[in-house]
Parts: structure tokens; C-alpha cells; sequence
């Protein structure tokens, strides 16, 4: 099992995507931002538990220039250059995605959501586009970064077919990541009455995934811990081969709401790994201490 410190370093966002705890339409978030000095403390908090590779994940907030984001970058891979850097920031251009590429940045996360454009058009406000979603992945992909891809589970309107596609996708993509995870809803949001995804459907995705892409980095993450309290155990038994517990700072974490109950603490908690590892190794699986790269797309 791979570990990865999960670091959420900003809850401001110019997207209002219809299901995200975070959209900028949420009055009631309240909003904080990490200086580039507290990402820093973090990461040498995580490096001591045995963490090697860091996500920094953030809605699209135009506070964090291009310049910010390489200089945070930069930051970390001279303080830890045994470590790798996965950014998790939205979409970009593809000289901004080349830029954070050059500063250091090894990996990047960007779940296409959905691979059919009507259906994404239903989760999304007008002005985003699952054709610029998918030429961002494209764009990072080329540009030689480890990319991941990826969906909610039972997401509100999904259908199988839609499902279909999103395998479809995956399989022609060939990512090196794949997050997937039930669909929550948070109750500050236009979906707050809709249906949450279901574990045995998400276990059966993740089954699914890794039977295609064998070789893919695959989390059970935080929305599947969320919705039952074995849900990492369940999703490394179905195939999942990381996780990522939480390392930002304790004052945010409960701001970073994605969606409803967004786990933190416990085992989900960076700070916890031995509880982590102990609880892994029950169902016969080691936590290693690496950085964890693709092996192949
Ligand atoms: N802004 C970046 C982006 O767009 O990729 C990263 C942050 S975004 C909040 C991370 C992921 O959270 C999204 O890709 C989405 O799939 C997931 N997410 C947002 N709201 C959710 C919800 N209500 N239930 C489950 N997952 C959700």
C-alpha cells in the first residue's frame, strides 16, 4: 500500500460546480488559505511519519499565482527531494500545467467526473466543459506529468451507461491514477437532496478499474471511508492500492467540506499511520515508506 499526505492548502473557488461543499456560491463556507511557510510545516510533519510523496489539492483560487504554485513547489523539492509532488489545483493552461512541471511537480490530480458531456453538463454551470476537462488531462499527460483520472459514484442523474463510458474512457486514456469515489451530498448545495453513491457500486468501479488497468494507482479515498467506517479496508480489498491520509493543519480541516460527515480525524488523520498500518496489515497488506510512482501507464 502506498500512502500519500493530503494536504488541502485552499478552500476559495471561482467554480460552482452544483455538487461541491466548496463552490464559490456556498456563503456559509468559511474560507481559509495556507501560507506557502505552513505548507512547509506539513510537509516536514509528514516526511517524519513516513510520508514521501505530497498532494496539494485546493479549489481553483486565483490567489495562488503561477509564480506562488512553482515557488511552493520549489520549496518542497529542496527541502525533500526524495519526495514527489502531486498538484491537485483544477484546470489550467497548458503553460501553466508546464510551468508547475518544470518548478518540480511530478503528478497531477483531475477527475474528469464524467465521461459523457451531457450528463456533465447537468453536475456543472455553463461556463465549464467536459471538453476542456478532458484537454487539460491531455495537456498534463503530454507534458510527461503521472496523471490521474476519475468519477463520483452514483452521482446525481448518472446512469450505467454513463458508468460505461467513464470505463471507456479510462481504458482508451490509460491514467496512471484513478480517483473514484461515492458522490456525498452536501447539504449547502443545489444536490443537497440527492441521493448518495452506494459502497457495493463503488467497490464494483474500483474492481472494475483495477481489472482494466492493472498496473494503475488506485486510492480508496476519503468519500469511501465517509460512508462506511471498514470503506478503505473494503476498497483495498476490492482492488485499491493507496491512501491518502489527511496532513493539513488541524484548524482547517473541518473547512475543507467537499461534502457532509468529510472524514478527518481517526485513521484518515496523517498523524495516525501506525493506526493506519495496523489496521491494513489485519487484511494482509504492508504501508510502505516510498514515493510510490506509475509503473506504467
Ligand atoms: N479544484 C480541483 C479540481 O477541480 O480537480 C480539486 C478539488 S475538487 C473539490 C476534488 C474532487 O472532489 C472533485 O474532483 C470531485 O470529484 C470531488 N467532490 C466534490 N464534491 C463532492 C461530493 N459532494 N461528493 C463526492 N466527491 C466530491
Amino acid at each position: 500500500m502506498y500512502i500519500r499526505g493530503l494536504i488541502e492548502f485552499t478552500n476559495y473557488c471561482k467554480n460552482d460546480c452544483l455538487y461541491c461543499g466548496i463552490r464559490r456560491s456556498n456563503k456559509n463556507a468559511e474560507r481559509y488559505r495556507l501560507e506557502k511557510s505552513e505548507i512547509l510545516d506539513c510537509c516536514k510533519e509528514g516526511w517524519k511519519l513516513g510520508f514521501r510523496t505530497f498532494v496539494l489539492q485546493g479549489g481553483e483560487d486565483g490567489f495562488y499565482s503561477v509564480e506562488k504554485i512553482c515557488g511552493i513547489v520549489r520549496g518542497i523539492k529542496e527541502l525533500f527531494p526524495d519526495c514527489a509532488v502531486t498538484l491537485s489545483i483544477g484546470e489550467k493552461s497548458r503553460e501553466s500545467y508546464q510551468a508547475y512541471f518544470d518548478a518540480g511537480a511530478d503528478r497531477y490530480l483531475l477527475r474528469h467526473e464524467t465521461a459523457d458531456d451531457d450528463h456533465y453538463a447537468r453536475l456543472h454551470p455553463k461556463e465549464l466543459s467536459a471538453q476542456n476537462r478532458r484537454r487539460c488531462l491531455y495537456d498534463l499527460k503530454e507534458i510527461g506529468y503521472q496523471v490521474g483520472a476519475g468519477f463520483m459514484v452514483g452521482s446525481p442523474y448518472q446512469t450505467a451507461d454513463n458508468l460505461a463510458s467513464d470505463m471507456m474512457f479510462i481504458k482508451d486514456f490509460k491514467p496512471h491514477m484513478v480517483g473514484i469515489g461515492p458522490f456525498v451530498p452536501h447539504h449547502d448545495t443545489p444536490l443537497a437532496n440527492e441521493k448518495p453513491g452506494t459502497l457495493e457500486l463503488t467497490l464494483f468501479m474500483l474492481g472494475l478499474i483495477r481489472l482494466t488497468l492493472p498496473s494503475v494507482l488506485l486510492p480508496a479515498t476519503t468519500a469511501l471511508g465517509t460512508i462506511d467506517p471498514q470503506g478503505r479496508e473494503k476498497g483495498v480489498l476490492a482492488g485499491a492500492n493507496v491512501v491518502m491520509p489527511n496532513l493539513s493543519p488541524m484548524s482547517v480541516r473541518n473547512k475543507y467540506m467537499l461534502y457532509d460527515n468529510k472524514i478527518s480525524t481517526g485513521s484518515e488523520s496523517a498523524q495516525s499511520v501506525d493506526d493506519l498500518k495496523k489496521r491494513m496489515s489485519q487484511i494482509g497488506y504492508d504501508v510502505v515508506v516510498d514515493r510510490g510512482d506509475a509503473i506504467k501507464p
